[in-house]
């Protein structure tokens, strides 16, 4: 079971292309600055299966997938699961966004399933502080880190695209999601 705070099938501002972008529930660090503040509890998750949501993300139209937070290694075996399930049925390419530097992850065991799956890793904390407006992470101390090929050629594409964001209606809900362009304001993982 996967507990999450959030889900959009077509974003077009966090990695190249269409995506659908999942953020998960729980996050313990609590970043000055964070706007995903309501994907902190990790009780106040919505718990989802993974087989369902992997056709939902399969039959989505989307290219690829990108997993923020909350803190997605919380939950690297469901997201690890729910992945490998995605690509059963599609082969989508996989960003994550992550709060844990890349060698912190890569010295724990519990990550190595989500570090298997991941195409590019955004690594580090957000630091209000560093945020200079630019490229798709959301302080200068985090990085873009492919951990294969492919994720060699999103980064390429994604140097390309400036930071935006964009606006989700569902009802009376409203999602905002992407980074914002000023610097000193609010982002997500
Ligand atoms: S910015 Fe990301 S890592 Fe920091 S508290 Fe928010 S969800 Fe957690």
């Amino acid at each position: 079971m996967l507990y999450y705070h959030m889900k959009e099938p077509a974003v077009r501002v966090l990695g190249p292309g269409l995506r659908y972008c999942l953020w998960v529930q729980g996050c313990a660090r609590r970043c000055p600055g964070c706007v995903a503040r309501e994907a902190w509890d990790m009780r106040a998750g919505k718990p989802i299966e993974e087989e369902a949501l992997s056709w939902e993300i399969a039959l989505s139209g989307a290219e690829g997938l990108t997993v923020s937070g909350g803190e997605p290694f919380l939950q690297a075996e469901a997201l690890a699961r729910l992945i490998r399930s995605v690509r059963q049925k599609k082969d989508m390419d996989v960003i994550v966004y992550t709060g844990n530097t890349y060698e912190a992850l890569a010295a724990d065991p519990a990550a190595a399933p989500l570090l298997r799956q991941t195409d590019l890793l955004i690594d580090g904390e957000y630091i209000r502080e560093l945020d200079d407006g630019k490229g798709l992470r959301g302080s200068s101390n985090q990085h873009a880190i492919p951990l294969n090929a492919r994720g060699e050629a999103l980064l390429a594409l994604w140097a390309r695209q400036a930071r935006c964001r964009e606006v989700f209606r569902h009802g009376a809900e409203v999602h905002e999601v992407g980074l914002p362009s000023d610097a000193h304001s609010q982002t997500e993982s």
